[in-house]
């Protein structure tokens, strides 16, 4: 890890604390804060309504209101990075408190416990599901509102951003009638997204699909979802079985966090359906482990399972503004010894313009590890071969490592140095 910090510090030329603070006042302290194009009158609820609008137009996945001593300071984060945005004058805090408190329908006078709620909105024909949560905090109450599209129109293999070869691989792979298909990865490696663009693929009106998750994220259209709550005793194990009743084919259960929900994802697999899920792993083989450590017998993992799938996301170099680079082999050499030199390589590096915020980079895309499960892996399985045993086949059978498909798309010019070793170093 401090190995890829000090690379990280060697040969980043956008540093993260060069990223301009977009629209962010000079004024520090919150006097003689301007209200950029609001007129001086706008009350509370104009404030934040175009505060959302425009996190909506920014593309941001969530919005926060910090209080502090002399202002509330707005954040988005947009392609998994927070930016400041906007300080605000602190007088207009407990009318933006209020008035998300409204929208949400929470109490408007309970200040000393969180709460969380919801509330939707429209946004040019874009329906967004808005997830409110109130923290309070030692100066007031902070607000981190999360923005989720409603309408799912943008879920496909295609729009992930993924290799042609490995769509082409995973649409192979999701095309079986039974069996069970994990997905790994940390928190906010875009998951949910590929899960649910899977979903989209393969249902169809006369397969009947039922998710169950932790919570529905995305409304999906056709598809019936159910969302857990632990406090009330809705548990994903709790959820699964009641679901079975209801004759599915497709299952997509949220995660598997525990024995009995994969024993129970497993049988199902086992009694021909076709399951989805994800598991906290850090690539595929990993994944594979982690089901066998839960305490589910290798037999039945070996029996059901038919591909593992890792993931992670990188942030996208500017189309509208990233330059030829210069390819500097010895680079290469230090990050990764074991990947071939290229005779030629296209490197693009950041600049930095209105489209992207001057950050250099938009949007984000998926760098996809995808192992089919074969007779020679399965009968590895089912004997509880270790990690390095499995790995080594998968290998033979031509696994491309998350690494080796990261510095390929360095090298073919799509993804930017920053990104590789942000994508390097979190990997160890
Ligand atoms: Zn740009």
């Amino acid at each position: 890890m401090s190995l890829f910090r000090s690379l990280f510090r060697k040969y980043s030329k956008l540093p993260e604390e060069k990223i301009r603070e977009i629209y962010a006042n000079k004024d520090d302290e919150g006097n003689a804060i301007s209200t950029g194009t609001q007129k001086k009158s706008s009350s509370a609820e104009e404030f934040l309504d175009f505060w959302i609008q425009k996190a909506v137009e920014m593309e941001a996945s969530d919005v926060h209101f910090e209080r502090f001593r002399a202002y509330v300071k707005i954040r988005y984060r947009i392609d998994g990075k927070l930016q400041t945005i906007k300080k605000l004058p602190i007088n207009l805090h407990s009318g933006i408190v209020a008035r998300v408190k409204i929208l949400a329908k929470l109490k408007i006078d309970e200040k000393r416990v969180p709460q969380d709620g919801r509330f939707s909105l429209v946004n040019n024909d874009r329906k967004f599901d808005v997830r409110v949560s109130i923290l309070p905090g030692y100066l007031g109450e902070c607000i981190v509102l999360r923005l989720l599209r409603s309408d799912g129109e943008n879920f496909s293999l295609q729009k992930l951003g993924a290799r042609d070869k490995d769509v082409e691989k995973l649409t192979h792979l999701v095309s079986i009638q039974n069996g069970i298909i994990v997905v790994a990865g940390p928190t906010g490696s875009g998951k949910s997204t590929t899960l649910y663009s899977i979903i989209k693929q393969v249902s169809s009106s006369e397969r009947k699909v039922i998710t169950v998750e932790d919570p529905v994220e995305y409304q999906l259209s056709g598809i019936n979802q159910v969302s857990v709550n632990e406090t009330i005793g809705m548990t994903f194990a709790r959820a699964l079985r009641s679901m079975l009743r209801q004759a599915p084919n497709i299952i997509l259960v949220g995660e598997i966090r525990d024995k009995e929900t994969a024993e129970i994802a497993i049988r199902a697999a086992l009694t021909g359906h076709l399951v989805f899920s994800t598991v906290h792993a850090k690539d595929t083989i990993n994944a594979i482990t982690r089901l066998l450590d839960l305490g589910v017998p290798a037999y039945l993992v070996a029996a059901t399972l038919r591909g593992v799938l890792s993931q992670r996301l990188v942030r996208k170099l500017c189309s509208k503004c990233s330059k030829e680079g210069v390819f500097m082999p010895e680079f290469l050499k230090e990050i990764a010894p074991e990947f071939p030199i290229p005779e030629e390589a296209k490197i693009r590096e950041p600049t930095g313009c209105m489209h992207c915020l001057n950050t250099g980079y938009k949007g984000r895309q998926a760098v996809m590890e995808i192992l089919p499960i074969s007779d020679t892996l399965q009968k590895l399985i089912d004997r509880k071969a270790d990690e390095d045993e499995i790995r080594q086949q998968a290998k033979e059978e031509g696994l491309e490592t998350l690494r080796e498909i990261a510095l390929q798309h360095y090298v073919s010019g799509e993804i930017g140095q920053e990104a590789l070793l942000a994508l390097l170093a979190e990997m160890y």
